[in-house]
């Protein structure tokens, strides 16, 4: 087994023709993992949020919540800038009084991305969070109380030239509407939108997001395909209140994915009982498994079985931290043993594949750069990326 995995590894470097070869060559077009099917966004109007564009004609924005006090500023604006370094393009604050509404200003001195207000029930925090710099605010009209209340939000917001999310969300959805559809239902949740996507135009107000957010995913993702079709608005993403990982990062990838997969979805949150940069980590991984995210590598590696040659958990886990630091696109496959090192490596950037006797080859592009020992994998794989662009 060891000496076929290496002599099987080295008879492949002398002859094994290169992917693009191949295609060139032959009338089939040999393809190895290179994706082929790339998603149509929905075609989404432009809305600006502070420096950063949501659209189909953007990046899908990754965004998360602070879970500190928003009025201790010094904790928030250091959630904040953990965050920004995990990726994130927009933060989103709590403001329940006018403390945290205050607070704002200074919040913002400090940090990098645009800042969201969050608002429940009291429209006058919605106008004081927009006089102290949000750069979107996000209400659920419903529990705001009356319309004329929503209204004098809309015409501060006008002024100021922000953006409102209309966050319309199963755990506060108009009672009428919960008694017509028996429930918080997608069509509940929809309807309710679609009601204030028509209050807010009839005030000539357009600097609109929308969410329709429930922590079930069945309804959450019927209600987003529902409105996807009604409207050309941007769509904020979310399972709601998903739980806690790792569960609740595999919820929301369920969820999320299944919209994103058909083109729905502007920005994104992975919303989970963990820490910020949990939360961001997850929504970076759910966009960067779509290719949506092309800031930062990605692994692929084997579970292993009896046929491993390495210990390609270990090596993946010591691996990932450093390959992260390098900030572009790259695919870099682990494979145990030489079964599935034909395809993998060449629709990788690199590969590694375990051959026996403690030696492992690297590869680039389907082909043997070198031999190096198990213990001296990481370093050695680390200086070639950084060597060859
Ligand atoms: Fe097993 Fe080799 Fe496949 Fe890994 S690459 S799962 S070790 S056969």
């Amino acid at each position: 087994m060891i000496a076929h995995g290496l002599s099987y590894v080295k008879a492949l470097s002398k002859s094994r023709p290169r992917a693009s070869a191949q295609a060139q060559a032959g009338p089939a077009k040999l393809r190895y993992n290179c994706t082929t099917v790339m998603i149509t966004r929905r075609k989404a109007r432009k809305v600006k949020i502070g420096d950063v564009f949501l659209g189909s004609d953007f990046p899908i924005a990754i965004q998360s919540m602070t879970q500190t006090r928003t009025e201790n500023v010094a904790a928030t604006i250091a959630q904040i800038l953990e965050a920004e370094k995990e990726g994130c393009d927009m933060m989103r604050v709590a403001v329940p009084h006018l403390e945290a509404a205050k607070a704002l200003k200074e919040i913002k001195k400090k940090i990098h991305i645009p800042l969201i207000a969050d608002i429940h029930f009291d429209y006058r925090l919605a106008l004081e969070a927009i006089k102290n710099g949000a750069d979107k605010i996000r209400i659920n009209p419903g529990n705001i109380g009356s319309k004329e209340k929503v209204l004098e939000i809309i015409e501060l917001a006008k002024k100021y030239k922000i953006a409102i999310r209309i966050g319309v969300n199963a755990g506060s959805l108009e009672q009428e509407l919960m008694e017509k559809h028996g429930g918080p239902t997608a069509k509940a949740l929809v309807e309710s939108a679609l009601n204030w996507i028509k209050f807010f135009e009839k005030h000539k107000f357009t600097n609109i997001v929308l969410s329709v957010k429930s922590s079930d995913v069945l309804d959450c993702v019927e209600a987003y395909k529902l409105l996807a079709k009604k409207c050309d608005y941007p769509l904020h993403l979310g399972i709601t209140e998903a739980g806690i990982p790792p569960y609740a990062a595999i919820k929301s990838a369920v969820g999320l994915g299944a919209l994103l997969l058909e083109g729905i979805g502007d920005t994104v949150r992975v919303s989970m009982s963990a820490p910020v940069a949990e939360q961001v980590q997850a929504t970076k991984n759910v966009l960067k498994s779509l290719h949506l995210y092309n800031k930062e590598p990605e692994i692929i590696a084997c579970p292993t079985c009896g046929r491993k040659q390495i210990d390609v958990e270990k090596l993946a886990r010591k691996l990932e931290p450093e390959l992260m630091k390098i900030k572009r696109p790259l695919k870099v496959a682990i494979l145990g043993c030489t079964v599935n090192v034909v395809g993998e490596s060449m629709g990788a950037d690199y590969a590694i594949c375990g051959g026996g006797k403690g030696k492992c080859a690297i590869f680039r592009k389907g082909k043997i750069l070198k031999w190096v020992t198990e213990k001296n994998i990481v370093g050695e794989i680390i200086k070639i990326i950084k060597s060859t662009k």
